[in-house]
């Protein structure tokens, strides 16, 4: 018997992509995408996609997956139960995180999260490395020999007590990268403010989960923004903000993107369908819905949609950071903690692409290419794993999401694949889901059964790419024809 094409041919779907849509087969061979066009002949295994859409595996660029948290909790995920989630909900390539705390050697964390993502993941991953003790071997020997090995992103926080690293170490730490070529991401919130209110809040005995989101007042957002680009501006280093959640935060944005600086910038679902008020539960209730920054007002999320559909903000990400509602998460420190006691986070690796769609496709808003825009595409470019992941086009992976765009799921808890065993969009009804989920040919996930094992997800090593390279603008003060000849980058 002749020997079939392809392995695999998704017949007759809707194909799109960030700029196009159209109908064609897919054929796929040795896990990549031989062959896109009509009527191509017949594949060893074939995908009936009439009446679906046939889109990219979607890339969550922030997930905080089986992380050791500064307090020492692990939070509730293994990669297992987290990239499970992940391929439930139509995600192939997760941007998760190699979290460095103080004492302990980068070298040697990021060694450790590869073994663990190893023996479980069922997706594809990448790390950021989070640097929280900037000391002279991690910037200027650990820092350039694993960029070299394809962790290409820094992750930097400015605020919490045992993370933040200061104006100054922040200055070192974008150094560091652009001399190795790396993007640094910025968890970005003014540390005094945050702190002052949590203190002054707790003091005068305001304790519920709600008074979170007004320990983190508005404008330690875009304080914080407009800091970190001036000293980004200053190295000549290339910046990835972390889930903007205020207008000001976006206007910051905005207008250091009109200046021609290279400044990207996420948001996350919390962003753009929760307020405050999603917080205000009785008794402990609301701390499912803690993450910081906390989710802000409607007017807040009109802002952050309109930075999406402007360009200012290029990727939706998860910020997936769960914690169980009990004493292994929580509620670690009792049944009645205060607010500063409970571990900020939630889950959202699965339902990150459910509501997205359902808002952006199903109720029309933006539409369906900015959806994969935001979802895959700007992920894969802005992290270099374009052109194998983020798209379907000839020879890229093929990691493909078929989605029945009618099909209702109301969310549940029980329906979550994930650690946390809640999520904060129980109740919610979408319209349109992902019912064959593909990675790298082999379908992981058929309506909503999983087929992969562990330990299939691959480690894409990755150099820094376009989007870290340095403008080559250098400051009057940097700029040796202009600073008396100091040469200082
Ligand atoms: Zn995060």
């Amino acid at each position: 018997m002749q020997q079939a094409a392809y392995d695999c041919v998704i017949r007759a779907g809707r194909v799109a992509t960030a700029v196009d849509e159209f109908d064609a087969d897919i054929g796929i061979k040795d896990g990549v995408i031989a062959a896109i066009g009509g009527n191509l002949a017949a594949g060893t295994s074939e995908i009936d996609a009439k009446g679906r859409l046939v889109l990219p595996g979607g890339i969550d660029a922030h997930a905080h997956i089986e992380q050791l948290s500064a307090a020492g909790i692990v939070n509730s995920d293994t990669f297992q139960s987290a990239t499970v989630s992940a391929a439930h909900g139509g995600t192939t390539t997760a941007i998760c995180f190699a979290a460095q705390h103080r004492g302990m050697s980068l070298q040697s964390v990021v060694g450790d999260y590869m073994g663990l993502a190893k023996k479980g993941a069922v997706i594809d991953y990448t790390f950021h490395m989070i640097i929280a003790d900037p000391t002279e071997v991690t910037l200027k020997e650990h820092v350039p020999a694993l960029v070299a090995q394809g962790h290409s992103t820094l992750k930097v926080f400015m605020t919490y007590d045992l993370l933040n690293v200061g104006d100054e170490k922040l200055l070192d730490i974008l150094l560091a990268a652009r001399q190795s070529r790396a993007l640094v991401c910025v968890h970005a919130e003014n540390h005094g403010m945050v702190s002052w209110m949590g203190k002054r809040l707790v003091e005068k005995g305001y304790l519920a989960p709600k008074y979170h989101t007004i320990s983190h007042p508005r404008g330690c957002e875009a304080e914080a923004f407009n800091r970190l680009i001036t000293f980004a501006e200053l190295i000549d280093q290339p910046i990835m903000i972390f889930h903007v959640s205020t207008a000001e935060g976006v206007a910051t944005i905005r207008a250091a993107r009109g200046r021609g600086l290279k400044v990207f910038a996420e948001t996350c679902p919390q962003y753009l369908f929760m307020t405050g008020k999603d917080v205000d539960k009785p008794g402990i209730e609301g701390a499912k819905w803690m993450c910081s920054p906390p989710p802000r007002t409607e007017a807040d999320q009109e802002a952050v949609w309109q930075g999406l559909a402007l360009g200012d903000l290029q990727l939706v990400s998860s910020d997936h950071a769960p914690y169980a509602f009990d004493a292994t998460g929580k509620l670690m420190a009792g049944p009645n903690p205060t607010f500063k006691q409970i571990a900020n986070g939630m889950p959202g690796i699965e339902a990150r692409l459910p509501v997205l769609f359902d808002a952006m496709v199903s109720k029309g808003r933006l539409g369906l290419q900015k959806f994969v825009e935001v979802t895959a595409t700007a992920p894969a470019k802005i992290y270099n794993l374009h052109p194998r992941k983020g798209s379907i086009a000839i020879g890229a992976d093929a990691d493909i999401a078929v989605w029945d765009p009618k099909r209702q799921v109301t969310l549940a808890d029980s329906t979550m694949h994930d650690g946390a065993r809640y999520t904060p969009y129980a109740g919610r009804t979408v319209t349109g889901w992902p019912v064959t989920v593909m990675r790298r040919g082999e379908v992981i996930v058929r309506d909503g059964k999983l087929m992969a094992k562990p330990g299939s997800g691959t480690w894409l090593p990755r150099a820094g790419g376009a989007a870290a390279a340095p403008l080559g603008r250098l400051t009057a003060d940097m700029d040796p024809a202009r600073n008396f000849g100091a040469k200082l980058l």
